[in-house]
């Protein structure tokens, strides 16, 4: 019996880090530690999803995610026994201009990686600095760096140009897009789940936390919502999204705001939080009677099906719509009134099946076809890592 080699994947965030270990396509052990910096707490999950004890971080609390690594391998190894890692996989945020596919970390990729630090300070530190405590632990471990840029390096120099002088194109100051491992995976099952649409013109709205669309001709990236940053495009949870630049420059020349200042406010007080003053997730947005949380929704939807008509026109018409991500795959109401606002592309829902979660939800006979497909980051990590060792 020939077995598959084991790959971890690590994705890791300001306060929390997400580990999981793949045999192949199947996710065989997984877990988390949230609250780092504050209240660390882990937990992980079996091969079926069952809860396990996840790894000790009694002895050294970690201060920041990457401090997890030493307990995170350790339990690894006492949950594969002799079977070693063959290579661990990493989520980096962005891989700048030269990177259209993942790449095996060297000392010299890494010093490539830093140098990116100041396109995303909020993202990629937190990203590259488990690379580096691995390095460390064990420095024989291949270890492969996939990037949510990557996926859109196929785009048209058109659709990455900001309109500001040309020189700051040059120096890198475009149109980057991410959610890039989210798209690829889609972009992988749509021949099997959505045959009908896979080789035509599709708008994935990828709808979490964090928010962006896609569109895909014959699944490949062509025009995306986020930008230079992930704060452009969508509104999202905590995020504004698409922002007139002079509201920036308002709220600094009239208000005196400092660079954090509006770091905290675009970043963290913004999107459905700030419209609603009541919460970033749609759970609560969706229970809640105030007028206010119906309000942010409503503008949620609007601006969602808004960049899905400017996403068609990139691709010159549309053939299918996949939502994706937590509120994508489970809202509902949110999907319901983006396709309603999307009918006049060619959008009919079939508003049970869409109640019932199905895979597709447009009425039979609609132009535009409308699927719900979850995603999997984590796997297209693992596959990546796995393809790179090969
Ligand atoms: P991330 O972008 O952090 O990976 P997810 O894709 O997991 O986030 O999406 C998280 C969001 O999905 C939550 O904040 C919540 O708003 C939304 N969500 C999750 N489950 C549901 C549900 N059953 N109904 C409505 N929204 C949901």
């Amino acid at each position: 019996m020939t077995t598959e080699p084991l790959i971890g994947v690590i994705n890791a965030g300001s306060s929390s880090i997400k580990f999981s270990i793949y045999e192949g396509e199947r996710q065989i052990f997984a877990g988390q530690v949230d609250g780092i910096g504050v209240h660390p707490s882990a937990k992980a999950i079996g091969p079926n999803g069952e809860a396990i004890s996840p790894p000790d971080l009694t002895t050294k609390p970690p201060s920041v995610p990457s401090e997890t690594l030493p307990a995170i391998m350790q339990w690894v190894r006492g949950r594969l026994g002799e079977r070693p890692l063959a290579a661990l996989g990493h989520r980096v945020v962005h891989g700048g201009l030269h990177h259209s596919r993942p790449a095996r970390v060297t000392p010299e990729l890494l010093a490539e990686l830093e140098a990116l630090v100041p396109l995303a300070p909020l993202h990629e530190p937190h990203n590259l600095a488990p690379i580096k405590m691995a390095m460390t632990l064990n420095p024989e471990l291949p270890q492969v760096a996939c990037f949510d840029t990557a996926f859109h390096r196929t785009a048209s120099e058109v659709e990455q140009a900001f309109a500001l002088p040309y020189s700051f194109y040059e120096e890198g100051i475009r149109r980057y897009g991410f959610h890039g491992l989210s798209y690829e995976y889609i972009a992988s099952v749509l021949p099997e789940t959505a045959p009908d649409i896979a080789n035509g013109r599709v708008v994935v709205a990828h709808l979490g936390n964090g928010c962006s669309a896609c569109a895909l001709r014959n699944r490949v990236s062509i025009a995306t919502t986020m930008g230079f940053t992930a704060l452009d495009g969508l509104p999202m949870g905590t995020r504004c999204g698409e922002l007139d630049a002079g509201v920036v420059l308002h709220l600094i020349q009239q208000k005196g705001m400092s660079a954090a200042g509006l770091v905290d406010l675009l970043y963290r007080r913004s999107g459905m939080l700030g419209l609603s003053g009541i919460s970033s997730d749609f759970r609560e947005l969706l229970a809640s009677d105030e007028p206010r949380a119906r309000f942010a929704i409503d503008v949620f939807s609007y601006r969602v099906a808004g960049h899905i008509g400017s996403l068609a026109a990139a691709l010159g018409g549309l053939d299918g719509i996949v939502f994706t991500a937590g509120v994508g795959e489970n809202a509902a109401p949110v999907r319901a009134a983006i396709c309603r606002a999307c009918g006049w592309l060619g959008l009919e829902l079939d508003e049970a099946a869409n109640r019932a979660h199905r895979e597709r939800i447009s009425a039979a006979g609609s132009r535009v076809a409308a699927f719900v497909i979850k995603t999997d980051e984590n796997l297209m990590i693992a596959r990546h890592a796995r393809a790179l060792l090969a």
